[in-house]
């Protein structure tokens, strides 16, 4: 058998701990076998960070720019203990913040589904996609004590000098109060990227705020999103015969919970993060999320919800075997490989993704698994295999 070619390549950001082990077992047993692949490699491992000054994130997120798609490993983000685990200059950045802050976007949340993983929520029958909102908001806030009766105000003044004032509140007794922001320029991009996404995997797309309350505030998004969606949308998303739906937050909630899944929920920043784990929850597993940011300029890039599973690694460095899930990580890649095959034009390649994915949805719906999985899969006839194996059952049955 020849082997898959390819034209373009893909930006390859390796990553730490367990996920680093397993990225390099995925290459070596589902896809170099039947893939001539094509990367351009960054090692965004803490310690080649550390070597660059984390130059090579920056590389590679520019790296994304050029080509376009890139799949990234769970990488560590650095804090005190890894300070001095990594004898580090410094504390780096979170690469997914410093990635994000150069391709500017919108990160989508999508779980894998089994069919012998059943969702908390009996009538889910197809996924949902949480599309969360990244900046601004409750995230970026000024908060003040207010220990004494006063006044207090939101005053704007213009760049000519130009004062408008606000009362908040005439506080008699102690309080709290708390401003906070958002920009045109991020909402757009924000809306951009949620409708390019809906339409990519020709979903429909829900979006609630509560502009009942903050009519100005939540209001702005829903204007935005209606008028970017009427004037670059409306057509191509009739065609492809799916909705743009509009409610408000708390009907948003209850309808989610009373439907059969199968759309993407665009969510402002707060709601986002906190939809997003009970979502993630409710379906089983954060090992069985994908994840991936869309940026408002069409540049994708794909990885895993889940972190370097450090409990883990720390297991595998002692000489024990595994059984750490790869299902998310090899999404990153057939997700990444999809999208290379759909912009270069390369049927085989996206054929080859979505087999790639079949057999290993296939290969947990016979039975064979790892151990998080093990404990949740309603089967009669079930077993729990290391890491290694688990990729190489795929392999048989691809
Ligand atoms: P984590 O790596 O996601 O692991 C938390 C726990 O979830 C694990 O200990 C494991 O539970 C379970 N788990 C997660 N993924 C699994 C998988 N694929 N298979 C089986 N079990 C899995 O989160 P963390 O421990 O909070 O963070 C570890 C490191 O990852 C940190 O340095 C953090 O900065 C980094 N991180 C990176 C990203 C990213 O790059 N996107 C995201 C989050 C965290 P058991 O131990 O009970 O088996
Ligand atoms: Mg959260």
């Amino acid at each position: 058998m020849s082997k898959i070619t390819m034209t373009t390549p893909l930006v390859e950001m390796d990553g730490d701990e367990m996920t680093r082990i397993i990225w390099a077992q995925i290459k070596e047993i589902l896809l170099e076998p039947f893939i001539e692949l094509k990367t351009e490699y960054y090692d965004l491992g803490l310690t080649k960070r550390d070597e660059t000054e984390d130059k090579i994130t920056t590389d590679a997120a520019e790296a994304t720019k050029k080509y376009g798609v890139a799949v990234k490993c769970a990488t560590i983000t650095a804090n005190a203990k890894r300070m001095e685990e990594y004898k580090l200059k410094q504390m780096w950045r979170s690469p997914n913040a410093t990635i994000r802050a150069i391709l500017d976007g919108t990160v989508f949340r999508a779980p894998i589904m089994v069919n012998c993983i059943k969702p908390a929520v009996n009538n889910w029958s197809k996924p949902i996609t949480i599309a969360r909102h990244a900046y601004g908001d409750v995230y970026k806030p000024a908060e003040m004590m207010v220990p004494k009766p006063g006044k207090v105000e939101l005053v704007y003044t213009q760049a000519d000098g130009t004062v408008t004032r606000e009362l908040l509140q005439e506080f008699k007794k102690p309080g709290i109060v708390m401003g906070m922001h958002n920009l045109d320029d991020s909402i757009q991009s924000f809306a951009m990227s949620c409708f390019n996404y809906a339409l990519s995997v020709k979903q429909s797309l829900w979006f609630a705020t509560k502009d009942t309350i903050l009519k100005k505030y939540d209001g702005h998004f829903r204007e935005i999103f209606e008028e970017i969606f009427k004037k670059k949308f409306e057509d191509d998303f009739k065609k492809v015969g799916i909705e743009y739906f509009y409610t408000l937050i708390d009907d948003a909630v209850a309808r989610v919970v009373r439907s059969e899944g199968g759309f993407v929920w665009a969510c402002k920043n707060y709601d986002g993060d906190v939809m997003s784990d009970m979502v993630a929850t409710a379906f089983g597993s954060l090992a069985m999320m994908t994840s991936v940011l869309v940026s408002p300029h069409g540049y994708f890039e794909y990885e895993a919800a889940h972190g370097t599973v450090t409990r883990h690694y720390y297991k595998h460095l002692k000489g024990e075997e595994t059984s750490t899930n790869p299902t998310a990580t090899l999404f990153a890649w057939t997700g990444a490989l999809r999208k290379r095959g759909e912009l270069d034009g390369l049927k085989d390649l996206q054929a080859f993704a979505d087999k790639l994915e079949k057999a290993c949805v296939e290969t947990i719906e016979a039975g064979t698994m790892t151990k998080d999985l093990f404990a949740l899969a309603n089967l009669s006839s079930k077993r729990h295999v290391s890491t290694r194996e688990f990729l190489q059952r795929i392999s048989e049955r691809l």
